[in-house]
């Protein structure tokens, strides 16, 4: 892999940018390999790369059904924070912030880390209560964050109407060095590092069964045929179930389209990401200007990879109130994205009942914050079998009932 550098693009100016080398491979499927991984996100690809290079596992394909990074991966508003309240998930996902600090140096990839800051916004006092809890809590966990006042927030993020009719702005829980990232670089970054490590990556191919014998997984078909392995990584977010299903074992798992959208590029206003849970909308600037919007989930199990019109009114509707600005914007665009929701909100990352099926799922509305530390863990959990950060996350936690409720703990998504 020839290196990004200042002196590369001089040197590719030379014969007109016409030589540079591809990204990724495209080659066509082998007959058998050590590990399989389902599914080309931001998760399968961070798990192959941290295989190959925390345990020197490299024989590995990761197989998309469609193109990498086009599943949630490429369609999510690209919040990276670590304000969590219960212990096993500020680990992982503080392990995953502190990673993406140094990620575009360790991958030679620019993946635009912004560690702008974001604040979530506490409009009751509840929410005042509760995100000054998860401030005690993020100090004794070593994540800094810090509960502010409403003069703060305002110099912070001047756009913000403080005085808000229904829902005035009371304070704010506050993560300095949460922030953003480019989505797509992301997966694009470990695609090129799982190449360049000699793994497979295999797009337009879907898993269309999994292969057992004896309890065992064997392999995979394919619709570009049969592929044999040892172990099997699933990481397909909002196709978790069908994959699992394929497997023979039901996952408690539901799947619903999360929907966003952006504004037209407006000059710099606003250089740090708000989350409004109460009245549920969050907004961030891109560098090019437009405004990312963040709208609700359906209220109904679906696999539509679409917006629709109602939480586009909902949301801006409710994010007026606290950015009257807004107000005067036109949008560009909406999408969705399936996501893969658990009754407790926290991700699975899991041995299965079948030998050699790992799976990791269940990241929801938040996990591409969480890309590269349950890249990291899941490596480990299929590489050694067990994994500190991965552990508590396991299948079983459902059955004994000790869940990890951030849904009720935090309340947030995202
Ligand atoms: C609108 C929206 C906003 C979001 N905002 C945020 C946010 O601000 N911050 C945050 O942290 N998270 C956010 N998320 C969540 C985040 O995007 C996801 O949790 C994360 O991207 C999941 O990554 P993944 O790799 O597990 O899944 P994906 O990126 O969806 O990748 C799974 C891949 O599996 C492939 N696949 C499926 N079935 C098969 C098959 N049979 N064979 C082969 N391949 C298959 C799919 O094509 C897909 O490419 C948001 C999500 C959405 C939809």
């Amino acid at each position: 892999m020839k290196r990004y550098s200042a002196f590369a693009i001089a040197r590719e100016a030379i014969s007109r940018h016409q030589n540079w080398e591809r990204v990724w491979a495209a080659p066509e499927p082998g007959k058998e390999y050590d590990v399989i991984i389902a599914g080309a996100g931001g998760h399968g690809l961070a798990t192959a790369y941290y295989l190959g290079k925390n345990h020197d596992i490299k024989r590995v394909a990761i197989i998309e059904k469609g193109w990498l990074g086009g599943g949630n991966t490429g369609r999510n508003t690209t919040i990276i924070r670590s304000n969590y309240l219960q212990d096993p998930s500020a680990a992982i996902y503080e392990k995953s912030r502190s990673l993406y600090e140094t990620i575009s140096q360790e991958l030679n990839y620019n993946v635009m880390f912004s560690p702008r800051g974001v604040m979530m916004l506490a409009q009751t006092e509840h929410e005042i209560r509760g995100y000054r809890r998860t401030a005690h809590a993020n100090f004794c966990q070593n994540v800094e964050t810090e509960f502010i006042g409403p003069k703060r927030v305002k110099e912070l993020c001047p756009i913000i109407n403080i005085a808000g009719p229904r829902y005035p702005v009371l304070g704010a829980l506050w993560q300095p060095r949460g922030g953003t990232a480019r989505h797509d670089a992301v997966a694009w970054g470990y695609a090129r590092a799982c190449s360049a490590m000699g793994m497979h990556i295999i797009q337009k191919c879907e898993i269309t069964g999994i292969c057992r014998e004896g309890g065992i997984v064997t392999g995979v078909d394919t619709t570009k045929g049969r592929i044999r392995c040892n172990r099997l990584g699933i990481m397909v977010a909002g196709h978790s179930g069908v994959l699992a299903d394929m497997a023979g074992f039901r996952l408690p798992i539901e799947s619903v389209a999360l929907q966003a959208m952006i504004s037209e590029p407006i000059k710099p206003c606003m250089d740090v990401v708000v989350m409004a849970n109460t009245v549920h909308g969050y907004m961030s600037q891109s560098d090019k200007g437009e405004m990312v919007i963040g709208g609700g989930a359906d209220g109904f199990n679906n696999y539509t990879q679409r917006g629709s019109f109602h939480h586009l009114e909902e949301t801006v509707r409710a994010l007026i109130e606290t950015f009257p600005m807004i107000s005067r914007l036109k949008m560009l665009r909406h999408w969705g994205g399936i996501v893969d929701m658990t009754g407790d909100r926290s991700p699975i990352i899991s041995k299965t009942p079948v030998d050699g099926v790992f799976i990791n799922c269940g990241w929801g509305t938040g996990g591409f914050k969480a890309i590269p530390g349950s890249g990291w863990a899941m490596a480990e959990l299929m590489a050694k079998g067990t994994s500190c950060l991965a552990d508590p996350f396991s299948l079983d936690r459902f059955r004994e009932g000790r869940f990890i409720d951030e849904s009720v703990a935090a309340g947030v998504a995202h």
